[in-house]
């Protein structure tokens, strides 16, 4: 135990957490709206009543307003607020360039969200701190963006400090302060801790880590099952799970080659429908959808040919769909004769079909 403790804490962990995400970009493309209070969210009152705020900027945060609050209840707490409909495309792209970036310092990476990540970088020489300065740096110059970012040997750690200061901070914590830290922290920031739990807490007269400290680990499982290692370890500044590599890919295809040339229509189809089916099966698998796909085309005289269709939003991943669209780009390139001997369909523009939650182990 003790040396795998020594290899999972010698780990260099940094945590990303762009600053209220939707509410910058839209005040970065919108100066104007910087001195206003800003909810990301359908106005209640051009909406009938509905409307979510997906984020607020700070100062209708100082207001009360708070995301996944509902629109009314926003505009009754902040009356002054200014709503800006979300552009999930937009912050999509984003996100992209943000990620080509992560990609600079290493390529272990965990995105959470569209607007956090946690990064790896063990293998990278340079000391923690100075990474951390130096990819917010890249951020800032690329996008224009602010963000907060944790440094620490483990991702809960991490987390902690992106949390620690906001905005537009880094926190360090070091395996000598990890310890006091969690100590200190209150028992509702402990990562996986929801309304339930505080309340079993609440009625033990736990109220922060040096109580939690306190518990063993026999009680912990009685009272709270398999969680209980987990609340034990955070306790102890310790938390195991590596950072998944989930780094989101560029392109997803597929491409066929054909011993003898196709010179039929239908061949074209069948052979389109079948790599699609492959490109889909892929997609599925690592849970991504794209907004291009793109059809390759060689023949005879190797004579390539790629041209790309681009949608507003994502394909749906139905090989159908895609066949009949490859089929139009086909047809188009080879409108008579044809002697095909390489096809392929990529899906490029990708996104992740849903983020997951973290978890703990
Ligand atoms: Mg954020």
């Amino acid at each position: 135990m003790t040396e795998f403790l020594q290899a999972v804490d010698h780990r260099k962990i940094l945590h990303v957490d762009i600053d209220a995400f939707y509410a910058q970009v839209e005040m970065r493309d919108n100066p104007k709206l910087k001195t206003v209070p800003l909810g990301i969210g359908r106005d209640p009152d051009q909406h009938h009543g509905h409307g979510v705020i997906a984020t607020a900027n700070y100062l209708a945060r100082k207001a009360g307003v708070h995301s996944a609050m509902g629109s009314i209840e926003a505009k009754r707490a902040c009356p002054d607020l200014v709503f800006v409909a979300p552009d999930f495309d937009k912050y999509r792209q984003i996100s992209v360039q943000i990620h080509a970036i992560y990609h600079e310092f290493t390529d272990t990476i965990e995105p959470v969200a569209l607007d956090e990540a946690y990064l790896d970088v063990t293998e990278n020489k340079m000391a923690s701190p100075t990474l951390a300065a130096q990819l917010r740096h890249r951020i800032w110059q690329e996008t224009g963006l602010t963000c907060s970012v944790g440094v620490s040997y483990n991702k809960v750690l991490a987390k902690l400090g992106s949390e620690h200061h906001k905005p537009n901070g880094v926190t360090v914590i070091p395996r000598e302060l990890a310890q006091d830290f969690m100590l200190a922290l209150p028992i509702k920031a402990f990562r996986g801790v929801g309304e339930k739990t505080l309340e079993k807490f609440q009625k033990l007269g736990v109220k922060d880590g040096r109580d939690l400290h306190a518990m063993s680990l026999d009680d912990l499982r009685v009272y709270f099952g398999s969680f209980g290692d987990v609340l034990y370890w955070q306790a102890r500044a310790t938390h195991f799970s590596p950072v998944k590599d989930r780094s989101v890919r560029q392109s997803v295809g597929k491409e066929s080659t054909f011993e003898f040339a196709l010179h039929d229509r239908q061949q074209v189809e069948a052979a389109f429908k079948e790599l699609a089916e492959k490109v889909v099966q892929n997609m599925e698998k690592r849970k991504l959808l794209g907004r291009t796909l793109t059809v390759k085309i060689r023949d005879d005289d190797f004579h390539t040919q790629t041209k790309g269709i681009t949608l507003a939003d994502t394909f749906d991943l139905d090989p159908a769909f895609m066949t009949r669209q490859a089929m139009l780009i086909f047809d188009d390139c080879y409108p008579d004769e044809f002697s095909v001997r390489l096809l392929g369909l990529t899906f490029s523009n990708i996104v992740p079909q849903k983020y997951e939650a973290v978890t703990l182990f």
